[in-house]
């Protein structure tokens, strides 16, 4: 238990360590005299206490105090105590510093915390990442000499920290950051950025997307409506015209169906984010279903088709994903093949993998076109009043159905000689028996 220091205790003490000296000098009828020397001793006796207690807090290793005699022992504990509780609350601030540095490491945005003066003062991982500090060389550095946008040294000067800002990552790897200051313990401010690059890209394709199905839908509607007006205001059209108009107003509708029948298919398809890999697909069969089901088209275009499809060779994935990825190629190469051409598919085991591919002898695709074809709404020839009818969201459907049995849509063209688009689906996901 800790005692306490008391000036009535120190009296007794040394009135007691006087007591002998008065009582000699009594006697000795010098009592002055033993008195001085009395008093002499307990100054020796105490400077030597005081100077140990120098010793100890200035030269001494230990926190344990020296043994003392009387009073000292009260001071040396006294002292003793109290470093003992600063050096408990000095590890608890580590600890509640070194948790607190943890915790800023461990959320997903970049930290940063400056001085009145704008002076970097601490920053997570993450903040020196995104903006390349180097730490802690540059400790101390005025943010605006860190992130040296004008825009952004023109914000951080105003100090009106309402809006957030987005800046480009001064590092170069077009990273988009939305930047939050905020005022923090009186003087300092917290900055914390939060990578936004996916979600803006997300807002652009949104974006992109609403534009061009209003842009797809445009044309139809602008066709239709024009009939239904000429009708409207009675005009008598001749059979001819008539039947013109009924044939490109049908011709336009079926266009809208399919794009909204793509665009369902598009968003079913997103919308499952689980892959399921239990069934297996037999895809000769569906790949004879596919080829039954667009014999007329062909014969109408008198196609001729080069066969060479593997019967046991299956795959474990989704049926109606695959029947769309190889109904989209198919029907692609017969839309874009000259009449009376001949259409090569294949399905067949390569190296372990099963291989799908369709090969045409149409026009080809210019090399520059090849890697935004599975692009929504993306079509080589710009006019969308073609004959082909096409909406631009085949090969996006057949992208998105590959994705799920991890594959990738592969496509080789000669302008003039034809085009190969192809799959292979790789070995962990390929049955070779029946049963
Ligand atoms: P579309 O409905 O327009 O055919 P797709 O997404 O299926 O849409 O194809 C995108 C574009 O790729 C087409 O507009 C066409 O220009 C081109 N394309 C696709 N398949 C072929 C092919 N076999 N031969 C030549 N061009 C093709």
């Amino acid at each position: 238990m800790e005692r306490h220091y008391s000036l009535y205790r120190l009296a007794i003490r040394l009135l007691l360590w006087l007591l002998p000296f008065v009582l000699v000098g009594w006697l000795l009828d010098g009592l002055w005299l033993a008195l001085a020397i009395g008093l002499a001793c307990s100054v020796a006796w105490n400077f030597f206490f005081f100077q140990r207690l120098n010793r100890w807090l200035w030269q001494s290793r230990t926190t344990l105090p020296p043994s003392a005699p009387g009073a000292w022992s009260d001071i040396y504990d006294g002292i003793y105590g109290t470093l003992r509780r600063a050096q408990s609350k000095r590890r608890q601030l580590s600890i509640l510093l070194q948790r607190f540095r943890q915790a800023a490491e461990a959320i997903p945005d970049a930290g940063m915390v400056l001085n009145a003066d704008g002076s970097l003062e601490w920053t997570n991982k993450l903040a020196q990442i995104y903006f390349g500090i180097r730490w802690p060389a540059d400790k101390n550095i005025r943010i605006t000499n860190l992130i040296r946008y004008p825009r952004f040294i023109k914000y951080f000067d105003k100090g009106d920290f309402r809006e957030a800002i987005t800046l480009v990552s001064p590092t170069g790897d077009q990273r988009e950051l939305e930047l939050r200051i905020m005022p923090y313990s009186g003087t300092q401010l917290l900055v914390i950025a939060r990578d936004v690059t996916q979600l803006r890209k997300l807002e652009r394709m949104r974006k992109d997307f609403v534009a061009n199905v209003s842009h797809e839908l445009k044309t139809p509607l602008t066709v239709m409506n024009g009939y239904l007006e000429m009708l409207e205001d009675g005009e008598h059209l001749p059979p001819q015209m008539m039947e013109k108009a009924v044939r490109d107003m049908q011709g336009q509708t079926q266009r809208m169906q399919k794009m909204v029948n793509q665009l369902l298919e598009l968003s079913r398809m997103e919308a499952q984010t689980q892959d399921n890999f239990s069934k297996r697909v037999a895809m000769s069969r569906v790949l004879n279903d596919i080829i039954t089901e667009l014999g007329p088209v062909m014969q109408e275009k008198r196609i001729h088709l080069d066969l060479a499809i593997t019967p046991d060779l299956s795959v474990w994935g989704s049926e109606d994903k695959l029947r769309s990825a190889a109904m989209n190629l198919i029907t692609n190469a017969i839309k874009y093949s000259p009449e009376g051409s001949t259409i090569k598919v294949i399905w067949q085991l390569n190296r372990g993998y099963a291989e799908f591919a369709v090969s045409d002898s149409g026009p080809g695709i210019p090399a520059e076109h090849i890697p935004r074809l599975t692009e929504r709404f993306y079509r080589v020839e710009k006019d969308r009043n073609s004959s082909s009818g096409g909406t631009g969201l085949g090969l996006s459907i057949v992208k998105h159905a590959l994705e799920h049995h991890r594959s990738k849509l592969q496509v080789e063209s000669t302008i003039g000689a034809g085009s190969r688009f192809y799959f292979r689906i790789s070995p962990e996901l390929v049955s070779t028996t029946t049963n």
